[in-house]
């Protein structure tokens, strides 16, 4: 209850109440709220500063743990890049060294992203680096999976080819093993059958009846089928491609012409005597790069161990070659 104020009033000889003037009234009143607004507003500002809301609490929980999560990430990444790096050193090691490819240096493997700062829009904040540098780690994974799949793309492609090459090389004998009435003279200074000197004989002779099928070694393609070069009478040469050829002489009949195509197994031609030739027999050449090199080497695909050494002991004789 507020006090009631009275003043004397010298005209009327009486005390008189003081009356309050109303506007002055409100004009405390509204002082007085200002002053507590400010001050509660003060109050408020200051302790914010230093106690937390149960939503900023809630935000740094949840920050602590986004970036907990970008932590295990980068752990993840190192795992990630761990098994990159062993794929890497196999593609580099075994398959790209298998196909003959050169390896592929670490530099390329890893190379980063040059030119514009790719990662200006994730600067400025407090785990701008660890932001950045989770997006970098990620960017140079994907660039080496890129790498690597593009190698792998490559060696496919060398294998095709190496598969292409393996069916190519001249690999099988000529002649079936059981045509054979004797065995081959080889490759090497062998007596010449005419003029009984000894000089260098350079194919093999597979001895077998008149009509035996002769069979192309690889896959190729005839060059020339025909008896128009001196001593080797009818005639087979097949380009196999990568420097290969292959070339069967003596022959009684062709079973192909120039330019065909033929497949290894296939029967090119029939064993006969024509040309310079003492007896029915195959006499069978390979070149390498226009080089005759010695067709012992070359039955990998079709003989046995035990019919390879029984070969290789009669080639090496020192007999008398059929020419
Ligand atoms: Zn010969």
């Amino acid at each position: 209850m507020s006090k009631v104020k009275y003043y004397y009033d010298p005209d009327t000889l009486s005390y008189r109440k003081i009356e309050r003037k109303k506007r002055r009234t409100v004009k405390y009143i509204s002082l007085f709220l200002l002053a507590s607004a400010l001050f509660a507003f003060l109050f408020v500002f200051i302790a914010s500063q230093y106690i937390e809301s149960p939503r900023e609490k809630g935000l740094r929980h949840e920050l602590q743990n986004a970036q907990l999560q970008l932590e295990l990430l980068n752990k993840k990444m190192d795992e990630t890049e761990v098994v990159l790096a062993n794929i890497a050193e196999r593609d580099n090691n075994i398959y790209r060294l298998y196909f003959e490819a050169n390896p592929i240096p670490e530099e390329q493997r890893k190379a980063g992203f040059g030119g514009i700062n790719r990662y200006k829009d994730l600067e400025g904040f407090d785990n701008s680096k660890l932001i950045i540098e989770t997006h970098k780690r990620l960017d140079q994974i994907q660039k080496q999976i890129v790498v690597q799949s593009k190698s792998l793309d490559e060696i496919t492609k060398l294998a095709e080819e190496k598969e292409k090459l393996l069916t190519a090389i001249p690999a099988i004998q000529p002649v079936n093993n059981e045509d054979l009435t004797r065995m081959a003279s080889g490759y090497g200074i062998r007596t010449d059958p005419f003029t009984k000197v000894r000089k260098m004989h350079w194919g093999m002779d597979f001895t077998a009846p008149r009509g035996t099928p002769v069979y192309a070694s690889g896959d190729g393609v005839v060059e020339r089928a025909d008896n128009g070069a001196a001593g080797y009478g009818n005639h087979i040469r097949i380009n196999h491609g990568y420097g290969y050829v292959s070339l069967y002489a003596h022959l009684y009949k062709y079973n192909v012409r120039k330019n065909q195509k033929v497949k290894r197994g296939d029967i090119i031609g029939f064993v006969g005597s024509t040309g310079r030739s003492e007896a029915p027999h195959l006499h069978y050449e390979i070149f390498k790069d226009d080089q005759r090199i010695n067709p012992i080497n070359f039955y990998y695909g079709s003989l046995s161990a035990e019919e390879f050494n029984k070969l290789l002991e009669h080639a090496s004789l020192e007999n008398q070659s059929l020419d």
